[in-house]
C-alpha cells in the first residue's frame, strides 16, 4: 500500500476523524476515480513527525468531485490542502499461515510485535505487516504443472502449529486457470510458489498469502460460482456446558447472543466456551473494551491450557481494540475477525468467533453516522443498524469447501445493553437475528448461580431445528424431554412467586414438590462450577447420563407425606447429585454417590 504515490485528492475539510477530500483531475480533465470503501492515505504536511505520516482512511461516501473519508487514526495536524493518495484497494486483511496465535488491532497490526518495537501503542501512521514477512513455511504443493484450478481450490499445504494450513487458490481468480510453474520448499509468505495462467492467458504469481477485503465474505465468489456450497447447520456446537448443550443449544455454524450486565459472568462464560467447545480454531474480537481488560485477555490467553494439549493461544487469533483507539478502527475490527474466521472455515475447519461486544461496534457505527450527518433512526443509531447486524451474523454458517470438506463458522456475539435494558435497539435487532439467546442475569449472578444464564428468559431455535441430530445421536424423545424440563422450571418459578407472597404454607404439597424438583434441576444440572476440574466440563455423553438419572429421580419420587419430609429428601438428593457431578465418571467416588442415590430412593420407597 505504501507504494501508492499518485496524489489524487486534497483535504478540503476536517471534522474529527471524518475528512472531506476534493478530487483532483487527471491530464484529460476527469476526476480521478474513487470508490466507496477504498482505502486512501492522508498525508499531513505540517506535523513535526520525523517521517511523512500516511494516515489510513476508508472512503465512506462519494459525491461529485468530493468524498468523505474516515481516518483510522487521530487526525491531529491534518489541514486543508494536505495531499491524499489512493491505494486502489478496499480495506483488506492478509490471509496466510502465521495468523494463529496472533494478537492484532482492528487493522491487523500485530500488537505484540509493536509492543516490542514501539512500546505498547502504535505511533500514528505506522503500519506493520499482518503476517510476518520473514518467517519461512515449508510449502507442499498439491497441484502439478498443467493442473487446472479454480478460486478456492487447494494448491498446497504448510504446517501451521498443529494445523495443516491449506493454501487455496486466490479467492478472486476468475474461471479456470492452469498451473504453469510450482515450487516446493521453505519460503516466506511473500515469495511466489506457483504461477497460474488464466483463461485469457494472463499469468499471475501466487504466494502463500492473499489479501481480501474485509467487508466482503471470503467465499462470495466461490458460492456464486458453485465451487463451494452453504449447508444447513445440522449439528450442535458441543460446549460441554450443560445448560447450553442440553437446554439452549447453539448449532455449529449457527449464531447466538449473550447479553451481559456487568459482573454477571460474561467473561468467564466466554472463556469456557472458547476453551471447551469442539471447534478447531477460535477467533476473539474484543471490540471497544477498556484497555485494562484487553491487556488481561492478552496476558491470560497465552497461558490458558487447552484441554486438547498445548495452550489455547496456539489455535486462537485475537483482534482487540480498546475504547481509546479511534472509532473507525473499532468498527473495522469485527470485520477483520470475521474475515480471518471465514478463511479458516474455507479450509474445512470448525471456527468459533466470539465478538465482544457488538454493542461497542454498533456505537462506533452510530458515531460515524452522526458525523456524516445521516438521518438517525432509533436512539440515534443509523437506520441501517438492523441490516448491518443481520449482514454480520449472516457470515456465520456451514460450508462445503471446493474439495468437499465441511467447515463451519459459529458466531457468538455479546451485547452490553446500558443498564441491562434489553429494549434498546442493538439488543432488539440482535435478538431478531440470532437463533440462540443466552440471557445472563445479574440476579442469578448475585445468587452465585453460575453460569448465570436465566433459563426463563433464554431460548434457542436450534433445540427443535437440531432435533433429528439429538434423537439419532443421543436418544429418541430427547427434545420432548428437554421441553418438559423447561416447563418444570417455569412451573417452579410460578410456585416460587406464590410462596413469596403466601409463604410455604400457602401452597399445596403438590406445588411444593414441583418447586423442589425445579430447584433440584437448577442446582444440579443448570449450575456448573467453572472452578472445579471435573464439573467445569461435562461432555454431551455424560449430560445424557445425568439427564436420564435426574428424570428418574424427579419422576419417581418416593412417598413424601409432608413438606418437611420433601425438603429433607431434596436437600439430600441435591447434595448427592452435585457430588456426583464433581466426581470423574466411573471413578470409585462416582460409583459411591450413585449407590447413595439409589439407597436414598430405594430406602424411601420401602419406608413408604
Ligand atoms: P463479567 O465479565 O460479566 O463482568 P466475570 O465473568 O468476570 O463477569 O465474572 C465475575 C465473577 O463471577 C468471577 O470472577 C467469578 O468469581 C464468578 N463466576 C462467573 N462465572 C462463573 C462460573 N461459571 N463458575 C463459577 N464462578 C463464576
Amino acid at each position: 500500500m505504501s507504494d501508492a504515490v499518485q496524489v489524487s485528492a486534497r483535504v478540503s475539510a476536517v471534522h474529527d476523524d471524518i475528512v472531506t477530500i476534493r478530487l483532483l483531475k487527471d491530464e484529460d480533465g476527469n476526476f480521478y476515480p474513487i470508490i466507496k470503501n477504498e482505502v486512501v492515505l492522508v498525508c499531513p504536511q505540517r506535523t513535526n513527525s520525523e517521517f511523512q505520516e500516511k494516515l489510513q482512511a476508508e472512503v465512506l461516501r462519494v459525491r461529485y468531485g468530493e468524498a468523505d473519508v474516515q481516518v483510522f487514526e487521530n487526525t491531529r495536524g491534518v489541514a486543508v490542502g494536505d495531499a491524499v493518495e489512493q491505494t486502489g484497494e478496499m480495506l483488506s486483511v492478509a490471509l496466510g499461515p502465521g495468523l494463529l496465535g496472533q494478537v492484532y488491532d482492528g487493522l491487523q497490526n500485530p500488537l505484540e510485535l509493536i509492543a516490542g518495537q514501539q512500546g505498547f501503542f502504535l505511533p500514528r501512521g505506522y503500519a506493520v505487516d499482518g503476517i510476518d514477512a520473514q518467517q519461512h513455511w515449508s510449502f507442499q504443493p498439491k497441484v502439478k504443472i498443467g493442473s487446472t484450478v479454480r478460486a478456492g481450490d487447494l494448491l498446497g499445504t504448510v504446517q501451521e502449529g498443529r494445523f495443516e494450513h491449506r493454501i487455496l487458490a486466490p479467492f478472486n481468480l476468475r474461471g479456470q486457470a492452469e498451473v504453469t510453474w510450482v515450487q516446493e520448499g521453505s519460503f516466506t509468505v511473500t515469495t511466489p510458489v506457483l504461477r497460474l495462467s488464466d483463461e485469457a492467458g494472463r499469468e499471475r504469481e501466487v504466494t502463500m498469502q492473499q489479501s481480501w477485503p474485509v467487508r466482503i465474505p471470503v467465499n462470495r465468489d466461490l458460492l456464486r460460482e458453485g465451487y463451494s456450497e452453504r449447508l444447513f447447520p445440522d449439528k450442535p456446537l458441543q460446549t460441554s456446558i450443560r445448560l447450553i448443550d442440553t437446554f439452549f443449544p447453539v448449532a455449529r455454524g449457527g449464531t447466538a447472543c449473550i447479553p451481559g450486565p456487568f459482573g454477571a459472568g460474561k467473561t468467564v462464560l466466554q472463556s469456557l466456551i472458547s476453551r471447551y467447545s469442539d471447534v478447531d480454531i477460535v477467533v476473539i474480537v474484543a471490540c471497544g473494551e477498556r484497555a485494562g481488560e484487553v491487556v488481561e485477555t492478552i496476558t491470560e490467553f497465552p497461558n490458558t491450557p487447552d484441554p486438547r494439549g498445548g495452550t489455547l493461544m496456539d489455535r486462537t487469533v485475537i483482534i482487540c481494540n480498546t475504547s481509546s483507539m479511534p472509532v473507525a478502527a473499532r468498527e473495522a475490527s469485527i470485520y477483520t475477525g470475521i474475515t480471518i474466521s471465514e478463511y479458516y472455515r474455507q479450509m474445512g475447519y470448525n471456527v468459533l468467533l466470539i465478538a465482544d461486544s457488538t454493542s461497542r461496534w454498533a456505537q462506533a457505527m452510530r458515531e460515524t453516522s452522526g458525523r456524516l450527518e445521516e438521518i438517525p433512526g432509533e436512539e440515534a443509531f443509523p437506520a441501517y443498524l438492523e441490516s448491518s447486524i443481520r449482514a454480520l451474523y449472516e457470515r456465520a454458517g456451514v460450508v462445503k469447501t471446493n474439495d468437499g470438506r465441511e467447515g463451519s463458522l459459529t458466531l457468538i456475539g455479546t451485547v452490553s445493553p446500558a443498564g441491562g435494558n434489553f429494549e434498546e435497539p442493538v439488543t432488539q435487532a440482535t435478538l431478531r437475528t440470532v437463533k440462540t439467546f443466552l440471557g445472563l442475569s445479574a440476579d442469578r449472578a448475585y445468587k452465585r448461580a453460575y453460569p448465570a444464564v436465566d433459563p426463563l428468559i433464554s431460548w434457542s431455535r436450534y433445540l427443535d431445528q437440531l432435533s433429528p441430530w439429538f434423537e439419532n445421536e443421543l436418544e429418541p424423545g430427547w427434545t420432548e424431554r428437554v421441553h418438559g424440563l423447561l416447563k418444570l422450571l417455569k412451573q417452579g418459578e410460578a410456585v416460587q412467586q406464590m410462596m413469596e407472597v403466601t409463604g410455604e404454607e400457602g401452597v399445596t404439597l403438590e406445588d411444593y414438590l414441583t418447586w423442589q424438583k425445579a430447584n433440584c434441576l437448577d442446582q444440579v444440572y443448570l449450575q456448573q462450577d467453572a472452578f472445579d476440574p471435573v464439573d467445569v466440563s461435562t461432555p454431551l455423553a455424560r449430560q445424557q447420563v445425568l439427564l436420564s438419572l435426574m428424570l428418574k429421580c424427579l419422576n419417581e419420587l418416593p412417598a413424601l407425606e409432608d413438606k418437611a419430609a420433601a425438603r429433607e429428601y431434596f436437600v439430600t438428593l441435591t447434595g448427592l447429585l452435585k457430588n456426583l457431578n464433581y466426581s470423574r465418571m466411573d471413578s470409585p467416588d462416582y460409583r459411591h454417590y450413585l449407590q447413595e442415590i439409589e439407597n436414598l430412593r430405594g430406602g424411601q420407597q420401602s419406608a413408604a
